[in-house]
């Protein structure tokens, strides 16, 4: 770093080599520049009133040069501060066009790059497996009703023709909602087990003829396995107008299944029991891997068993109070379908949980 040295000699020419070795001492630093930080101690080492570079000049220089020279010394001392004045102002020139240069090359933008592409989404399997069932029964006449999930004692079971204590709840295990001890039975919530409770609201709400198609979710305190979830959906659906027989509704199904499965699909009707429905059936397909043949996924049989089905209940109608559902003179049929259990065998899913946890590279397959 350059030091003001003392003069002796005040000739002209020692003066020249004193003025060139601090120019080139003040080149030096500057070209050693790189930080505003730099700069500034730069500055103040040179321009300092108290002991700068240039203060020490002024003082160990022109104060101590004899009188004729003076003058001399005097002319050099302010061609150097003129000189440190405009390096000092080009070196913070230069270090903010390189900063900012540096900024602009950190934030540099190639416009030219692909762009992130957003995967458009598609329906899930569930609810497009849902989407489809609807759109059969949509096709037949049908329209499409919806309640809530959160239902009461009386919708779910009740109205149904469950009777407070009937064993038949049981195979229902129902989540309720905690802290309402203190309701009446019938007024206490719970999560639905089923769509089932949509059929009296739609029977309160619209007189007959009615074909209705109620889907969505529905709960049970169900472990999780490869074929339950403790949330699943349900497709239900309702006709009620004169004269419907069980002819109907085996036709309605049977006509459904074709619609979903293939024109070669079989159906078969199997006696069961469910409270609100009488007589009750189980609805098995044919074999939609082997036609009948007899697979390990049917085990051998040829028949799938796919969903619960039955003359309405006479006993239902009668807790619709208005509206003339009168059951001497209407009757009807309903049904209900799991989704998940129809997506399973349409799109051959080993597990159930697959549909809930929302693996991209699951879902991926059904775009
Ligand atoms: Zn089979």
């Amino acid at each position: 770093m350059y030091t003001v040295p003392k003069l002796d000699d005040y000739s002209p020419a020692a003066l020249d080599r004193a003025v060139a070795e601090l120019f080139s001492a003040l080149d030096a630093e500057t070209a050693a520049l790189h930080s505003e930080s730099d700069w500034k101690e730069f500055r103040d080492r040179w321009m300092a009133r108290k002991n700068g570079v240039l203060t020490q000049v002024n003082d160990t220089w022109l104060k101590a040069a004899p009188k004729e020279a003076k003058r001399d010394v005097g002319q050099r001392v302010n061609e150097l501060k003129a000189r440190a004045e405009a390096a000092i102002e080009a070196a913070h020139e230069k270090i903010h066009a390189s900063s900012a240069g540096a900024r602009l090359e950190r934030e540099r933008l190639d416009i030219t790059l692909p762009g992130i592409r957003r995967p458009i989404g598609v329906k899930h399997p569930v609810l497009r497996v849902q989407d489809e069932i609807v759109s059969v029964f949509k096709a037949m006449g049908y329209s499409v009703g919806e309640g809530p999930e959160v239902e009461t004692d009386y919708y779910n079971f009740e109205s149904l023709n469950f009777p407070p204590n009937h064993p038949a709840r049981d195979t229902q295990d129902t989540l309720f909602i905690a802290g309402q001890e203190r309701k009446p039975a019938r007024e206490r919530l719970l999560l639905r087990t089923h769509t089932s409770p949509v059929q009296i609201r739609s029977m309160e709400k619209l007189a007959p003829p009615l074909r209705i198609v109620i889907p969505g979710k529905v709960h049970r305190n169900d472990p999780l396995d490869a074929t339950h979830s403790p949330v699943f959906h349900q497709v239900e659906g309702l006709a009620v107008d004169t004269n419907i027989t069980f002819s109907d509704l085996k036709g309605t199904l049977d006509h459904a299944m074709k619609a979903l499965f293939g024109s070669s699909v079989k159906t078969r009707f199997y006696p069961s029991f469910f409270p609100f429905t009488e007589p009750s059936a189980d609805m098995q397909v044919s074999c939609i891997f082997c036609g009948g043949k007899g697979c390990r996924k049917c085990k051998f049989s040829g028949w799938i068993e796919l969903l619960g089905c039955g003359m309405v209940d006479p006993n239902v109608f009668g807790f619709v109070k208005h509206n003339g559902y009168d059951s001497s003179k209407i009757s009807g049929f309903a049904f209900g379908m799991g989704v998940e259990r129809i997506a399973i065998l349409k799109y051959e899913v080993e597990e159930i949980q697959l549909f809930y946890e929302g693996d991209v590279r699951f879902l991926e397959q059904f775009a």
